[in-house]
């Protein structure tokens, strides 16, 4: 019978999501000797939106709520970016994670700028009608600056396509006509696209796929593990698994789950599904901690779950030379540095997660036409556009000499400046 021990979720982060993004951008800012005027005006967000409203629980008493929806630059083409309910979101995080749609558009080159939203909340403590009042009030009160042409939120940590669903039809209701093309994520049966769901989990099997290759080392029998048993980290090991990679371990915020033959995949999920949590997982695995999760033997780890969790503190632990970041911020920047001396790849998440903001994408542009397209149509496209995106990142690294994080990003801030050069400074 193997070991079973307690799990406890990482501690909270000391370094802010914020502080993060801005010391990833100043270094490739400097590496491209950017302009003072463009780092100024690149290191802020163009537009934030905080709101305070009330929501109507179900015993009739009134609760407070704060949200934001930040837009950080809208150089490229309207603002793209999910929308987070999590007790700890704040407004520097939604920045960080606002700047990092905008690098993110530009790094797979879609015609977006970058946002994010946010409510500090947990979902999980809601009831259903809770959490659709608490969804319509807060999509009414940031409907004067999202819209299919202005800005085109999306599903982010503790949101999924029915929170979509809802938002598109509060912004509906408001302006008389069904406007399916206001959020992406939502349920096929309302315009959404077929392999939205799966869209960024399978993008992170492709860049870890890319990125073995770069590394000539084989990817059938690659030990993996994913932390992270949500929308991303979920179908991250499902398409791993399918890739021929061995799942040696997963985790949610309750518990972590190892077995160094491979995991059964499948039955894990199913009971994550069908539970909510892998707690009380019967099926062949070792409990482990998310602490000790991120530091077992494997070949590959996907941090698949929320910031900071790979910092100066653990990074020498981390057994895996390839670091492929389902996540938003996983990694520290000093973590990254232990990382990289150890010699590891980390493939940085503008570019790893980006096949979901990539069938968000395809999304929105099937419903601007009222045109669908087969789940083949779907996938070629995302296999074709990330792949190649990975391509670009991997020959800008080697061109400039530059880890992965700062290729992407100099293609990226390059991409953005040159929109902003051309449109000019208005007025
Ligand atoms: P989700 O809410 O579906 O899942 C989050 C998962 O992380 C859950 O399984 C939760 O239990 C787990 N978790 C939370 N805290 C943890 C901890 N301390 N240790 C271990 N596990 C923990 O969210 P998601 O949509 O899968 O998003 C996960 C990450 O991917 C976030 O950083 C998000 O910004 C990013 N992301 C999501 C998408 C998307 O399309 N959903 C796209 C790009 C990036």
């Amino acid at each position: 019978m193997p070991e079973r021990r307690t799990t406890t979720p990482q501690k909270a982060p000391h370094l802010s999501a914020l502080d993060v993004a801005l010391t990833q951008f100043d270094a490739a800012a400097d590496k491209l000797r950017l302009d003072d005027r463009w780092r100024a005006l690149l290191r802020v967000p163009q537009r934030e939106l905080r709101v305070q409203f009330p929501v109507v629980m179900d015993d009739g008493s009134v609760r407070m709520y704060t949200g934001y929806r930040i837009q950080h630059n809208l150089a490229r083409g309207p603002a793209k970016g999910g929308i987070r309910y999590h007790p700890d979101v704040t407004r520097d995080e939604v920045c960080a994670l606002a700047m990092w749609m905008t690098w993110k558009c530009a790094v797979v080159n879609i015609p977006y700028g970058g946002a994010k939203g946010g409510v500090a909340v947990d979902p999980k403590k809601l009831s259903t009608r809770e959490l659709e009042r608490l969804t319509r009030r807060y999509a009414s009160e940031i409907s004067i600056i999202i819209g299919p042409e202005q800005d085109i939120p999306a599903p982010d940590v503790g949101t999924d396509a029915q929170v979509m669903a809802w938002i598109m039809d509060t912004y509906s209701m408001q302006k008389g006509h069904a406007v399916p093309g206001v959020v992406t994520g939502k349920p096929p049966s309302l315009g959404g696209s077929l392999g939205r769901t799966q869209a960024t989990g399978q993008g992170v099997a492709i860049a870890t796929r890319e990125a073995m290759k770069r590394q000539k080392k084989p990817l059938t029998g690659a030990k993996v593990v994913v932390q992270g048993c949500g929308n991303v980290g979920s179908y991250a090991a499902r398409f791993l698994d399918a890739l021929g990679c061995k799942v040696v371990g997963v985790s949610d915020s309750t518990a972590g789950l190892f077995n160094p033959k491979g995991l059964d995949v499948g039955s894990v999920l199913q009971f994550k599904e069908a539970n909510n949590s892998l707690a009380d997982y019967r099926g062949s695995a070792e409990t482990v901690t998310n602490a000790e999760l991120l530091e077992l033997p494997c070949d590959v780890l996907v941090p698949a779950a929320m910031e900071n969790q790979l910092t100066a503190a653990n990074a020498r632990r981390v057994k895996a030379k390839l670091v492929v970041e389902g996540a938003n911020g996983p990694t520290t920047p000093e973590a990254e540095a232990i990382l990289e001396d150890g010699g590891a790849l980390v493939v940085p998440d503008v570019l790893a997660n980006a096949g979901g903001v990539l069938v968000s994408y395809f999304e929105w542009v099937q419903d601007l036409q009222f045109h669908f397209w087969t789940l083949d149509e779907v996938n070629r496209r995302l296999e074709e556009t990330m792949t190649r995106a990975c391509a670009e990142v991997s020959a800008r690294s080697e061109r400039d000499k530059t880890n992965f994080r700062t290729a992407a990003y100099l293609l990226a801030i390059e991409r953005v400046a040159e929109a902003i050069r051309l449109r000019g400074i208005y007025p």
